[in-house]
């Protein structure tokens, strides 16, 4: 067997072997050669199916019918001859959808791969199954499935958000707005930068149905799509957050060109890259990093590898990092740290924006004159003067429903009617809801 990593070779054969002895068919004696074309590295164990078929093909016991001859097979088979799901389905779709071929998978993916749109799919349990729909007759069929969009989760998290992290939203939010690439985001050890980082998504929005469809071929890449069961085939459209620990390898971050899975830099695509302790990353990690992002993909190169690209473009990176080495610096915590340290740190750290281009630096918990959430008080403000109500900041009351969403009213009493919403996008619905 050719064109196929060494393990992948052993085990595709093994299961071949068993597979269609299982499934009633002899397994040819003689010497049999399988290539793999072309020759890009390949750890997906879907191409188990294909061989099969070929194997049973070139040895005479089945013969395709006139319209399946262009089909696209792929799944792993069990020693039993049944066909099991395999990560990686979502793209096989969409190089069958481009290349205009119906493919067949196993039938457990059916329903996923369905609401996909693009490609035309047809499952099946087993290899025995798959046989017959190879010579031409029709099991099941497709059925026709309604795609639904959801979010996964709360878009704005479950943690309460202190009066101080405003001020850090609200700059974050600007430069957003602005279209910036990402923020420095400074502050003591414990100051809530974590905390921040992890609402930004929800001030980014959700992802679009093309968007959505992106992140899901990229999360069914890495394994993620079959670990989390998000199999029943919706398409969710909240926005990836990946926040790496900071001993993270390149390959790690950029994705294993071998195996072919995503780096974290990939995953946060369309979403949120997280650098907690930013200054600890390896200066080759940021490196690489500096250089995906600068062409949003990450080309990777290894000896005996052809060259693979992966899609690279977080909406928005987030680096953080503490005040000076020990954290304690901009707490009222004594700092241990000598100036030559304070220095070498503030290097890296001058190093680390550069090459990143994270122009914007954002610090937490600067005390604000005006502890209330400023952005939301100025999105109520904002509404309230197109609807014709003049009123200023401090006319304006917010009260955190703690379900994403604040009330605000015109009167300080927490029992006055509620005049408006604002929703954790910072859009306004006027009007009394409780
Ligand atoms: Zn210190």
């Amino acid at each position: 067997m050719a064109g196929l990593p060494a393990v992948a070779q052993r085990e595709t054969a093994e299961r071949a072997r068993f597979a269609i002895r299982a499934s009633g068919f002899d397994f040819p004696k003689q010497r049999i050669h399988v290539t793999v074309e072309p020759a890009l590295p390949k750890a997906s164990t879907g191409l188990d199916l294909a061989i099969a078929l070929a194997i049973l093909w070139a040895s005479g016991q089945v013969e395709p019918a006139d319209t399946t001859r262009e089909w696209a097979w792929v799944g792993e088979l069990s020693l039993t001859g049944q066909l099991r799901s395999v990560s990686g389905l979502l793209a096989f779709a969409e190089a069958a959808a481009a290349d205009g071929r119906v493919l067949a998978l196993p039938d457990a993916c059916e329903r996923l791969v369905a609401h996909w749109g693009k490609a035309t799919v047809c499952g099946a349990i087993s290899l025995g199954e798959a046989v017959d729909l190879f010579g031409g007759e029709s099991i099941g069929g497709q059925k026709p499935l309604s795609r639904t969009l959801v979010a996964d989760e709360p878009l704005f998290g479950p943690e309460t958000l202190q009066p101080n992290d405003w001020a850090a939203i609200a700059q974050i939010k600007a430069a957003i707005d602005r279209g910036a690439r990402g923020v420095l985001l400074t502050g003591a050890a414990a100051s809530g930068k974590t905390r921040i980082a992890s609402r930004v998504k929800a001030l980014l929005g959700t992802l679009d149905e093309e968007q959505a469809r992106e992140v899901a071929v990229i999360r069914d890449a890495a394994g993620l799509l079959v670990q989390t069961g998000v199999v029943s085939g919706e398409l969710t459209v909240s926005r990836p957050f990946r926040a790496p620990h900071h001993t993270v390898s390149v390959a790690g971050l950029t994705g294993n060109a071998s195996t072919l899975r995503p780096g974290e830099v990939t995953l946060a695509h369309h979403g949120v890259l997280f650098l907690d302790e930013a200054p600890e990353f390896s200066r080759s990690a940021i490196d690489v990093l500096g250089a995906a992002l600068d062409n949003a993909e990450v080309n990777i190169i290894r000896a005996n590898v052809p060259f693979v690209s992966l899609p690279a473009k977080p909406a928005f990176v987030i680096a953080a990092a503490n005040c000076c080495p020990c954290g304690n610096a901009g707490s009222d915590r004594p700092c241990a740290c000598s100036p030559e340290s304070v220095e070498r740190f503030n290097e890296r750290l001058r190093w680390l924006r550069n090459r990143l281009r994270l122009h914007t630096e954002v610090e937490v918990g600067e005390p604000i004159e005006d502890p209330l959430p400023r952005t939301v008080v100025g999105a109520a403000c904002a509404a309230l003067a197109h609807a014709g109500v003049d009123v200023g900041p401090d006319d304006v009351h917010v009260w955190d429903t703690d379900c994403g969403e604040w009330t605000f009213a015109l009167d300080p009493n927490p029992w006055s009617k509620a005049v408006g919403t604002v929703h954790d996008d910072l859009s306004v619905t006027l009007g009394g809801a409780s």
